[in-house]
């Protein structure tokens, strides 16, 4: 027997009702494509009837979206089958020479992203090199045309960074006007949301605050590891959910907040790490229990809008919200609460975008075929949106350059729930 969820592969009847669900099976139309076609290709692996080899252009293709999970009628477990293909795969390569590549991604994924430090420097040189006008100049003279596609594509559309100064003087603690009774919440911040969105978090801050939450940032807090998890980094991925559940049982918050579709999601998944360690299992299930995203949060609580929105609004959800967190309602109640907005579903709104992580860097073509799909939909509403709202950092920036592969970036701008939200309530960064 080998360390793929052999078990798990059993369950698939074959009867294919999450097919149509796929982005990849309907953006590439092969069967290796689709969930089916890879639960095969793991079950022949776990048999020894293939190579890891052969299941790993397959499996290097799906999103994580777990879309197919969500679909399927006999509850096929599909991210353990996918998560443990991952682990066998990257496991199976750590064997083999290592690539320069490989090298470059275990360097990022086990020191950079871990590491608060590294990733202040990181913020502080994306925002002077916005600040102080690097970004226009190389976009003047054509500098960046030497990078890869992709990374010129990124380039273009981050977001505004905030400097060190301003993060540096950033709460700590966000006290509400009424203490009595208030729910305490440890603010989980998140590393690249942190590094690249941290108004974000700082708007979702004060939100809480304005419903009437006592919200606290501890320092002690890291990486949620879900980047790791993705891409086989079992062992990075336990240390940093250890990191987090030691950093934040030390405090007696009735909730942990994120702002992060994605991180949420991994954020709930800490149990199935430790299932084989009856102590870290427990303390795993204790923060899983008070982990919430921060639209189910608010949506229990009440928000005192002062400004009327009168937008046309279209919500693009996260997958891992969705299909994970089993979130779907809570941030839709939120954006019809609004005054003023005038809200359009998206059809086909559950397809993943194809951000999923890093996928959109490392495969670039394949993501901007699913997101072309995505941008199609979105051009066929019957009200045009101006505004396209998200729940995630990943989404949020694959859907703004959805809109400027279509040009349509005077049109449609795409923000975060928080930062709606947040302009309803006249609450600035
Ligand atoms: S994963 Fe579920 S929905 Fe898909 S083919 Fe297997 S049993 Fe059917
Ligand atoms: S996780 Fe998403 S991309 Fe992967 S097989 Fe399931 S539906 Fe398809």
């Amino acid at each position: 027997m080998t360390e793929l969820a052999y078990q798990e592969t059993l369950s698939c009847v074959q009867c294919g009702y999450c097919l149509p669900t796929c982005p990849t099976y309907i953006s590439f139309k092969k069967e290796t494509h689709s969930p089916r076609g890879r639960i095969n290709l793991v079950k022949m692996a776990a048999e020894g009837k293939i190579t890891y080899e052969d299941m790993e252009e397959a499996i290097n293709l799906c999103l994580g979206c777990r879309a197919c999970e969500t679909a399927c009628p006999t509850n096929v477990q599909y991210g353990k089958i996918l998560e443990s293909a991952i682990d066998a795969i990257a496991k199976n390569k750590a064997h083999q020479l290592k690539s320069r590549v490989n090298l470059v991604k275990s360097f990022l994924f086990n020191t950079v992203v871990p590491s608060n430090n590294i990733r202040q420097v990181l913020g502080t040189g994306l925002a002077l090199y916005q600040k102080l006008g690097l970004q226009k100049v190389a976009h003047k003279t054509g500098v960046l045309n030497i990078l890869p596609e992709n990374l010129h594509a990124f380039e273009a559309i981050l977001p505004k960074v905030e400097g060190p100064l301003k993060r540096a003087k950033r709460q700590m603690v966000y006290v509400p006007e009424q203490t009595k009774n208030s729910v305490t919440v440890g603010f989980f911040v998140g590393c690249i949301m942190d590094t690249m969105f941290s108004s974000i978090n700082t708007l979702s801050m004060k939100l809480l605050q304005r419903a009437g939450c006592h919200v606290t940032v501890i320092k002690e807090q890291g990486c949620c590891g879900a980047l790791h998890q993705h891409s086989g980094y079992s062992d990075t991925t336990k240390a940093l959910a250890k990191k987090n559940i030691e950093a934040f049982e030390k405090y007696e918050f009735d909730y942990i907040v994120n702002s992060i579709g994605g991180c949420g999601a991994m954020l709930t998944e800490y149990p199935h790490l430790f299932l084989d360690d009856a102590d870290w299992l427990k303390r795993a299930q204790n923060f899983t229990a008070k982990s919430v995203d921060i639209s189910v949060l608010l949506s229990q609580l009440s928000l005192s809008y002062s400004k009327q929105l009168n937008y046309r609004i279209t919500y693009q959800p996260s997958c891992h919200m969705t299909n994970v967190q089993n979130r779907v309602n809570e941030p839709l109640q939120l954006i019809k609460s609004i005054p003023g907005i005038t809200f359009n579903a998206l059809p086909e709104a559950h397809m993943c975008c194809g951000s999923a992580g890093i996928y959109n860097i490392v495969n670039y073509t394949h993501s901007m075929k699913i997101m072309d799909e995505k941008m199609r939909h979105v051009k066929e509403l019957t009200v045009q949106p101006d505004v396209i709202v998200t729940t995630n950092p990943g989404c949020h920036l694959q859907m703004k350059l959805g809109v400027e592969r279509e040009d349509l970036q005077k049109e449609i701008k795409v923000v975060h729930i928080v930062e709606l939200l947040a302009e309803a309530c006249g609450i600035e960064a």
